[in-house]
């Protein structure tokens, strides 16, 4: 399995975002260096969905801007499913446009244990990657 190392405190953010946002689906951008992640920025979902997410076009040119500025690299898209599983959707699958993304979900359906998991979604195919946290 392919591995996508990243920050300890960027996992934890992204699980903040996800329990905040209930009963949506939240989202966001990850950038970093090589393969670790080290920065989250947060979007917001255009769609409003408990099941579905999008980014405004801006929002986008805005965090391409400021990864250039940055001299860092966009690696990784998250969202999360308040009550399915870690596991991309159809829809997901079907519209995931970055293939040298990690694309990582973060699942509420047991609430009290919130999981994340990660995946490369290329031409629809979807592999599931390791998760090493760094400290
Ligand atoms: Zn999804």
């Amino acid at each position: 399995m392919a591995v996508v190392s990243i920050r300890k405190e960027i996992l934890e953010a992204i699980i903040q975002h996800a329990i905040e946002d209930v009963p949506l689906e939240c989202c966001g951008l990850l950038m970093g260096q090589g393969n670790l992640i080290t920065h989250l920025r947060r979007m917001k979902n255009a769609l409003q969905s408990p099941i579905r997410y999008a980014m405004e076009p801006q929002a986008l040119l805005h965090f391409f801007k400021e990864v250039r500025s940055l001299q860092l690299n966009h690696l990784g898209i998250y969202h999360s499913h308040p009550t399915s599983d870690a596991y991309p959707s159809s829809i997901d699958t079907e519209q995931a446009y970055y293939p040298d993304c990690t694309y990582f979900i973060a699942s509420l359906r047991a609430p009290l244990s919130p999981s994340v998991r990660a995946f490369s979604i290329v031409n629809e195919i979807v592999r599931e990657k390791e998760i090493q946290v760094v400290d």
